[in-house]
């Protein structure tokens, strides 16, 4: 918990203002601050932004790429079975070295809260374990949020002890993956176990949800149907929902009023979504992310994901939440100023909605976590995906980074540019 007043702060409109942290809260963001002897940096006008938030991410995966091979077919099958192989031969150092590798990459892009899924499903929970200690080691500078997430099924792998076990362990949120049980029966059976779970232990739920091309996958449909059963309103979050970029029109239009209803939050993963799904069609190819900016227009409150970094999933990423929202943006051609606003939002503000983070937000009383960018607004950090110069997690500076430039030698005299328009 530190002091900290950051100078010339542009916060996406005109006007500069000076930001005071005092014992790692936000307590004030006005005009001038009077030194007070405290440490003092200089935004020098930059965009200063809240911390980035990765709604939905796969730490026990991260950074495994290429063992015990690469996944030939690019395919989410291929990515699962790929998983089972390396799972037995894990063990409790690798994973953690792996996820603390990631947990620097990820603060050095100034993302500073990250929801993981965690898998609960084998033999042994030896990943829950790792990343228990890894968000304890962490926690000053990044907050983790953990998922149970019975990868290979609730119903299918018999996971329902070691789910539980792992709540009683310490992890957060209940997750699922319906779609990948054996039925739809059993899939829709699955979603009424973890929702009356999480209901009992007052807990938010998570799940992978239709994560697939079918149009006629109907768990999203059960997901609102338990969450209003169970009143929890809000406390829901269906991830990827990918089957809606499929489903027939008229059905959609129902399925949005009973998603608006139970107020469920959406968390779609388009780095992944965008090269995961549409792999059986021939041409045309479907896009398979869900319907982001129909589901924003409706009031739902969506998050973006980066899901996987360089794992059996997909072999890129540096865990950029930018270029999460970048990659957003294109597929759902959400070119207008307020869409792409609202992309950078959910990297952002309505992520930290979503993941119910308290005192998030550059405001008075807030923590004072907060990113400074080489840009000047919302839309052109998208654009640019620019240097993180400073993040500051309470009140102290965790990571920096000089202006990129770029020297440009044409005539005999150098010239300077940093692409800021
Ligand atoms: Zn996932």
């Amino acid at each position: 918990m530190s002091d900290l007043i950051i100078r010339n702060c542009n916060l996406g409109n005109s006007d500069s203002k000076d930001i005071f942290i005092k014992n790692g809260l936000i307590e004030d963001i006005t005009n001038n601050i009077p030194k007070i002897g405290c440490p003092e940096i200089d935004a020098k006008n930059y965009f200063v932004t809240s911390p980035f938030v990765d709604s939905h991410f796969h730490m026990d995966a991260t950074l495994s790429y290429g063992l015990p091979r690469v996944n030939q077919s690019g395919t989410l099958l291929e990515g699962i079975q790929l998983w089972g192989e390396l799972k037995p031969t894990l063990t409790k150092d690798a994973i953690k070295n792996r996820a603390r590798k990631l947990c620097k990459w990820a603060i050095a892009r100034g993302t500073l809260i990250i929801r993981s899924h965690v898998d609960v499903s084998g033999d042994n929970l030896l990943a829950v374990e790792a990343l228990l200690e890894i968000k304890d080691e962490m926690k000053d500078y990044i907050e983790l949020q953990l998922v149970a997430f019975p990868q290979d099924g609730l119903l299918r792998s018999n996971c329902h002890k070691n789910l539980i076990k792992s709540l009683d362990m310490g992890v957060d949120v209940v997750g699922g993956i319906p779609h990948f049980e054996r039925t739809m029966v059993e899939g829709s059976e699955s979603i009424k176990i973890l929702c009356e779970l999480a209901e009992k232990r007052n807990l938010l739920v998570d799940m992978h949800c239709d994560e697939s091309d079918d149009p006629n996958s109907r768990h999203i449909e059960t997901l609102t149907l338990h969450t209003n059963r169970l009143n929890m309103k809000g406390r829901v979050a269906g991830s990827h929902l990918t089957s809606m970029h499929s489903m027939d029109n008229y059905y959609f239009s129902k399925l949005i009023g009973l998603m608006v209803e139970a107020e469920m939050n959406v968390i779609p993963n388009p780095l992944i979504n965008i090269t995961i799904q549409g792999k059986h069609d021939t041409y045309p190819k479907r896009r398979g992310m869900t319907r982001v900016p129909e589901q924003i227009k409706a009031g739902l409150n969506v998050a973006f994901g980066h899901d996987c970094v360089m794992d059996p999933w997909y072999p890129l990423g540096s865990h950029d939440m930018l270029e999460v929202a970048h990659m957003a943006l294109h597929v759902a051609q959400m070119t207008g100023v307020n869409e792409m606003i609202s992309c950078f939002d959910s990297v952002t503000t309505t992520a930290a909605k979503v993941l119910h983070i308290e005192k998030y937000g550059l405001k008075k009383g807030s923590y004072g976590d907060l990113v400074i960018l080489q840009c000047k607004n919302k839309i052109e950090a998208l654009r640019l995906k620019p240097t993180r110069i400073f993040v500051v997690k309470k009140g102290k500076v965790i990571s920096s980074s000089n202006p990129t430039e770029y020297k440009l030698q044409l005539n005999s005299k150098p010239e300077y540019t940093d692409l800021i328009f």
